[in-house]
């Protein structure tokens, strides 16, 4: 089910935050007040993906959804926003985001209901969580560092003072990397606590508040994970739940119409403005030959794997992601694996569908 939202329509007339009055595409979701720079548009799908992040953070750190938060979406928004290079940013005025920066944004504002904007517990911590958290549904989460020769690391990070200009764009892998090795490790509950613990949301006593929940010294936590193997981290969640795909016996069948206006059609994104059905997932339990029949008039389907049992056995192909044009039938090897069913259409028009997967 998608949350109900309240549309005030999509041309608003409105004030604008950096650029004198203009009229932008506004929309307003449950939890968002979004408004289009640069000429922007949004699919439905794409503000329902924004607003369930915001739900999604908000359960991970079991507190309510704060109230709306203002979005300026599009690149001179974040231009005029954050100033520099920056992707995007959150701020008191809320989050200057564009599609690649959205979801790590909206973790720092969820984070900014729990104290004032800017002085909620410390960098490191606030920007590796918002990396850790910003794998969702479009964005996937690479976190790659070299722990044992790196000269900044979380002990040093962990002690810098809030404000501009200390924490450098080099230093984020390192926070979302020792944010990683610290979730896998200790688990979300000790995570949680420990974010949520006052000592440390207001900054006075963070190394106490670390302490006691990890159970070691901010330094000592350092040393183990420099020790341990320089791993990646991949955090990515492309599937909802409740738009799973059932096999019945050996067949799937999946009939839908990509559409910018439904609540399940993303976009538009690329030169060509597709628009992408996502967040469908069926699951093959044993690897499999499967005819793949995507009866379409024009548009394209993939299959992308996202969890896979991986036995060393077959051939690298069953892992490939897979790609058909409208009206092709294809015979395909696919392992064992949740795949998410993508299908682009263009924006502006509507593609009817149909996906028929048989297990041969
Ligand atoms: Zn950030």
């Amino acid at each position: 089910m998608s949350p109900p939202r309240r549309w005030i329509g999509h041309w608003a007339v409105l004030g604008c935050v950096a650029c004198g009055d203009a009229e932008r595409p506004r929309y307003v979701t449950e939890h968002l007040d979004v408004e289009l720079y640069d000429g922007e548009v949004l699919c439905d799908g794409s503000l329902e993906i924004m607003d369930a992040q915001v739900e999604r953070v908000s359960a991970f750190l079991g507190i309510d959804p704060p109230p709306q938060i203002s979005v300026f979406y599009g690149h001179s928004a974040v231009k005029d926003g954050c100033g520099g290079t920056w992707g995007g940013c959150a701020r008191a005025s809320g989050v200057y985001a564009t599609s690649a920066s959205i979801f790590h944004e909206l973790v720092h504002a969820v984070r900014h209901s729990q104290g004032k904007p800017g002085s909620v517990g410390s960098w490191l911590f606030e920007e590796g969580l918002a990396e850790v958290l910003s794998g969702f549904r479009w964005h996937l989460q690479s976190e790659l560092a070299l722990p044992s020769t790196l000269e900044r690391g979380p002990a040093m990070l962990a002690a810098l003072p809030r404000g501009e200009g200390k924490f450098v764009p080099e230093d984020y892998p390192t926070a979302g990397h020792f944010m990683s090795w610290l979730r896998t490790t200790y688990g979300d509950a000790a995570l949680v606590a420990f974010l949520n613990d006052p000592r440390y949301l207001g900054g006075d006593a963070y190394e106490e508040a670390f302490a006691a929940h990890f159970g070691l010294s901010i330094a000592e936590a350092d040393s183990a994970w420099r020790s341990a193997a320089a791993t990646e981290y991949l955090w990515s969640e492309p599937c909802d739940p409740a738009r799973a795909l059932p096999w019945t016996g050996s067949t799937l069948e999946f009939s839908d119409t990509v559409d910018c206006e439904a609540p399940h059609t993303t976009g538009p994104a690329g030169e060509i403005d597709a628009v992408t059905l996502r967040s469908h997932c069926f699951t093959l339990a044993q690897p499999k030959m499967v005819r793949a029949e995507f009866e379409a008039g024009g548009g394209r389907l993939r299959l992308m794997p996202v969890d896979c049992v991986d036995t060393g056995e077959l051939a690298p192909e069953y892992y490939d992601y897979k790609r058909l044009k409208g009206g092709e039938t294809q015979e395909l090897p696919l392992a064992a694996c949740t795949w998410e069913v993508q299908v682009d259409g263009i924006a502006g028009l509507t593609l009817d569908f149909m996906l028929r997967l048989t297990q041969l």
